[in-house]
């Protein structure tokens, strides 16, 4: 932030009124800013450092580890339900990556102290994409060794132990990469990414 003060044009030198703390002074010597509706509003140089240094202290405090590790911990349960609703039911509601979403939101505005900003909502987006990546794997995987088990004679080389399917196999991609699937991922990880969207001001 820069340190102008406003001295421009016929506002120069009007007597005004700190908005904070009441004291009066000139426009010279106070900073100006654009309020609500276009009214200008004035900070006397102490009341500006003050709110200055609420905001910087605000921005540093926030316990980013602290939001990322409850952001984890909510991807990886939002994953476990949403595992056993599709195994348990035998379908897969892709709705439930919106409650995923919202869930790892919350989770990483609540281990942020209730504080906001660009940096936590790209956390909890990515937490989102983690959780469904999970989900997804945790489903395939099952699906799979259910097959297996039900066909084995295509199988006749396993020894029926569990398989491990490397992540970027076309099936496994193939099994939850759809358009309409993936649309509503997406509105999951939105969710996931507003939930710390900062305030306006
Ligand atoms: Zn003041």
């Amino acid at each position: 932030m820069t340190d102008s003060v406003v001295t421009i044009g016929s506002k120069t030198n009007l007597t005004v009124t700190c908005s904070n703390c009441g004291k009066e002074g000139t426009t010279g010597e106070f900073f100006t800013y654009q309020g609500a509706k276009g009214a200008d509003v004035y900070l006397c140089p102490e009341c500006r450092a003050k709110v200055n240094d609420t905001l910087v202290g605000e921005e540093k405090s926030i316990p980013t580890w602290r939001a990322f590790g409850l952001g984890l911990i909510a991807a990886v349960v939002g994953a476990v339900i949403w595992y056993y609703i599709t195994i348990l039911t035998d379908h897969e509601y892709g709705y439930v990556s919106l409650g995923l979403g919202y869930l790892v939101g919350y989770a990483v505005l609540i281990g942020a102290g209730k504080r906001r900003g660009r940096k936590l909502q790209i956390i909890s987006a990515l937490l989102v994409v983690f959780g469904i990546f999970i989900a997804e794997y945790a489903i395939f995987s099952h699906s799979l060794h259910t097959y297996m088990v039900a066909n084995p004679s295509q199988f006749d080389w396993w020894d029926g132990q569990p398989v491990w399917v490397d992540p970027w196999n076309s099936l496994f991609l193939e099994s939850f990469i759809s358009p309409i699937g993936l649309l509503i991922y997406a509105i999951g990880v939105y969710l996931g990414y507003v939930v710390c969207k900062p305030q306006k001001v």
